[in-house]
């Protein structure tokens, strides 16, 4: 099947009509109809369909001989999406895999070790809040039990939609078995960011993530009427918030870094009222781990003393923390060979956005490969690459697959 056709078959899965933009959050409707369709491309490869104690998905293409037992090859990415996210995001990954299969067997490959294309569950934290929860529960990097306390935006707890859509929660954990059958992982994802643009590349190869975070800054006031509380009276948790907000900014700038605040709630949100409590959450990113803490201590401060001004209390809690990530060196140098013997160029980037090649990475050798995206523009219903290079993308993953899994 050609990559257009494939990637066709996925458009429209939970597609939003006004913004374009995607809602595949994990376990609801959207997010079935993307495994669905996940199972359905394996079922039509002959590929062996596992869904392993997290809700991860593997589509297996098993060698019939005997191959050492740590040696499979994974590639893959994730179907969900961020609030109204591109179509590339994660499905381009996965797409891709099924592609690069299809480009293997059309040309007669017959692997030496298996082949595997994985879809892991919940990489962008879009409903529970805790980015790569497939890859982290799979390598053990969270406990299942804290996992299962976690709730989405209705309070509805991971246990209960995982059994809402079928799967048992009681099976969620490390899965040494599995991790112990992979060789290597190799993730293709769409570049956020157009460094490839800038060099005139196709695909790229990652080098490293940056160490990142998520903190929550829960600013407590007081309810008060906007029409009858004097200035002077109020203890309003948006003022704290905002200083905080600019704060960030500038903190990001000092560092050479990466300070987000996209989320924020004012409770209870009246618009002639000052809200009681505003909580928001903070995307904090840097080159390297002190830089990254020190920008973070920086905007806490300044929450804290923006707060004592308004006569304001806020707390700080860390959602979640992913350490930098040094993609392995001898599978990139190897990446690197097999693509400049088939002349193809693959600049080497480093990338301020989290994956699971990156949790992953902890574990077993990983890497990643990335397609240029010409805006740099993600996480967006503008995101976007150029149909050729997708199919470059392919071309390159089945090189690598090739390299990887041949003899
Ligand atoms: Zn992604």
């Amino acid at each position: 099947m050609s990559f257009a056709e494939l990637w066709d078959s996925l458009l429209p899965v939970g597609r939003g009509p006004k913004t374009g933009g995607y809602r595949r959050y994990s376990f609801t409707e959207a997010d079935a109809a993307c495994r669905e369709w996940f199972c359905d491309h394996a079922r039509q490869r002959s590929l062996r369909l596992q869904t392993d104690g997290n809700g991860n998905l593997w589509a297996h293409w098993d060698v019939p001989a005997a191959w050492p037992s740590d040696s499979m090859i994974v590639t893959g990415s994730h179907l969900d999406s961020v609030p109204d996210g591109g179509a590339y995001d994660g499905p381009l990954g996965v797409v891709s895999g099924f592609a690069a299969i299809d480009l293997l067997r059309a040309r007669g490959f017959v692997p030496a070790r298996p082949i595997a294309v994985a879809a892991f569950c919940e990489e962008e934290g879009g409903r529970f809040g805790v980015a790569c929860l497939g890859s982290r529960l799979l390598t053990g990097v969270l406990a299942p039990r804290a996992a299962l306390e976690l709730r989405d935006g209705s309070g509805v707890t991971l246990a209960r939609a995982m059994t809402g859509a079928g799967l048992d929660p009681g099976r969620l954990g490390e899965d040494e078995d599995l991790l112990n059958s992979i060789g290597a992982f190799v993730e293709l994802h769409i570049e956020q960011g157009s460094a490839l643009d800038g060099l005139g590349a196709a695909v790229g190869i990652a080098q490293g993530i940056w160490p990142h975070g998520r903190w929550r800054l829960d600013f407590t006031g007081r309810a008060d009427h906007a029409g009858t509380t004097r200035l002077a009276d109020r203890r309003d948790p948006m003022l704290p918030y905002a200083a905080t907000v600019l704060a960030a900014r500038q903190a990001a700038a000092e560092h050479a870094a990466l300070a987000t605040f996209g989320k924020v709630v004012a409770e209870p949100g009246g618009a002639n009222a000052i809200c009681s409590a505003v909580r928001a959450w903070l995307d904090a990113r840097a080159p390297d781990e002190a830089a990254l803490h020190r920008m973070v201590e920086q905007v806490e401060d300044a929450a804290r003393r923006a707060a004592a001004g308004h006569g304001v209390e806020v707390e700080v809690h860390l959602e979640s923390f992913t350490p930098p990530v040094e993609f392995d060196p001898r599978l990139r140098a190897r990446l690197a060979g097999a693509l400049a013997g088939r002349g193809i160029t693959a600049p080497v980037l480093p990338t301020g956005a989290g994956h699971d090649a990156g949790i992953l990475a902890a574990r077993l050798p990983a890497a990643m490969l990335f397609v240029r995206n010409p805006s740099g523009v993600s996480h967006s219903p503008a995101e976007h690459a150029d149909p050729a290079d997708c199919e470059a993308g392919v071309v390159a993953l089945a090189v690598v697959l090739e390299e990887l899994a041949g003899r």
